[in-house]
């Protein structure tokens, strides 16, 4: 079933299928808990598969987005590892793939400040993502890195070069900024800067088990990569649901279903009308113990090796430093060039 769920769900543009090594992805994760289903479907299966095709793929764990809206970074060490081992499990690739972590390279925060110029205060708080976690975070103040956190993303992307970034759809506004940002300096300073694409899976935006928008870790409404089997069947037979004996796949009217439905067909390669036609008149009983069963078999080979990199977690030290000491490389010698084409030379 691999080969059917991948052939219809993963949409790669022709150009990069066709010349691989003339581009370069760079994707990221927040180290606020386990990866989940809606990252892996919303962005890590893109990641892998443009990884297995020959792309040059950067991933970063952006370790100082945890604290746009919470206090404490204790215990982050341990989240880190966590999503680093999400990573392993998925089939990231740490010798063919660069994985690394914001707070280790100083010169994206150095990038930060000019591109920070090239941004208004209006278009920052008028960024749509932005508003929604501060709405979902339900903090009394919103931080000034809540705020300019996108612009550090910006940074993020355009240090490397990435023309590439495969993401879920809360990312579009930031895309679009980044995007202003290069052809901003690109127009006041000099010619650096890659104008870089998102790429959307057909899944941008898995919903939450409760119905009640994106499916986040931060918002207890996930299914975790790793959740056992047994965790699996119950987050799922908690899910949101409907009242209506027959099942059917459509999402503006019945979101909580259809995204159950997502999910299932997902999983299995199917159409998400083939899985809602199939479970017929069934139920939500019917849809959740097929949903089960499809995420839970999907999801067994990359459970099995994550509990097998689990046994060596001084695995996720040596990939960090690997990764860590390439972007930190490749970021000087943008910060460099920077900072020529703005005279900034003493
Ligand atoms: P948090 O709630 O802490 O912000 P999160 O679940 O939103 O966590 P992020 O680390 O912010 O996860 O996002 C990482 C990547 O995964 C981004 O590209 C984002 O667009 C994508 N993503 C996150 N949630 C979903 C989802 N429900 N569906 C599809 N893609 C998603
Ligand atoms: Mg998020």
């Amino acid at each position: 079933t691999t080969e059917t769920y991948e052939a219809t769900t993963l949409r790669l543009p022709a150009d990069v299928l066709a010349s691989p090594t003339d581009h370069r992805v760079l994707t990221g994760d927040r180290p606020t808990g386990r990866l989940h289903v809606g990252h892996y479907f919303g962005s890590l299966q893109n990641r892998v598969r443009l990884q297995n095709q020959g792309v040059d793929v950067f991933v970063l764990v952006a370790d100082y987005q945890v604290i746009t809206d919470r206090d404490i970074t204790a215990g982050i060490d341990e989240v880190v590892t966590d999503v680093v081992l999400d990573y392993l499990a998925t089939g990231l690739d740490p010798d063919r793939s660069t994985v690394f972590a914001h707070s280790a390279v100083p010169a994206l925060n150095q990038l930060m400040l000019p591109f920070l110029s090239l941004v208004s205060t209006g278009e920052l708080s008028r960024n749509p993502t932005v508003k929604e976690e501060i709405q979902a975070g339900g903090r009394e103040t919103v931080s000034g890195l809540m705020l300019t956190y996108p612009v550090h993303q910006a940074a993020d992307i355009l240090f490397c070069h990435a023309d590439l970034v495969p993401v879920g759809d809360d990312q579009l506004p930031h895309l679009e900024l980044t995007r202003d940002i290069a052809r901003r300096f690109n127009d006041r300073y000099a010619p650096i800067f890659t104008a870089p694409e998102a790429l959307l899976s057909h899944a941008p935006r898995l919903k939450g088990l409760d119905g009640r928008g994106k499916m986040g870790k931060s918002r207890g409404n996930s299914i975790p990569l790793s959740a056992t089997a047994d965790e699996t069947t119950a987050l799922i037979r908690s899910a949101v649901t409907d009242s209506q004996r027959r099942i059917t796949y459509d999402p503006p009217n019945r979101p909580e279903v259809s995204n159950l439905v997502l999910l299932a067909a997902l999983c299995r390669g199917e159409a998400p009308e083939a899985v809602a036609e199939s479970i017929g008149d069934g139920g939500a009983s019917a849809l959740k113990r097929l949903t089960t069963e499809a995420v839970n078999d999907f999801f067994a080979p990359m459970r099995r090796r994550r509990r097998e990199f689990e046994t060596d977690r001084g695995i996720v030290t040596r990939i960090l430093e690997r990764g860590n000491a390439r972007a930190n490389e490749i970021a000087d010698a943008t910060l460099a060039e920077v900072r020529i084409a703005m005279g900034t030379r003493y």
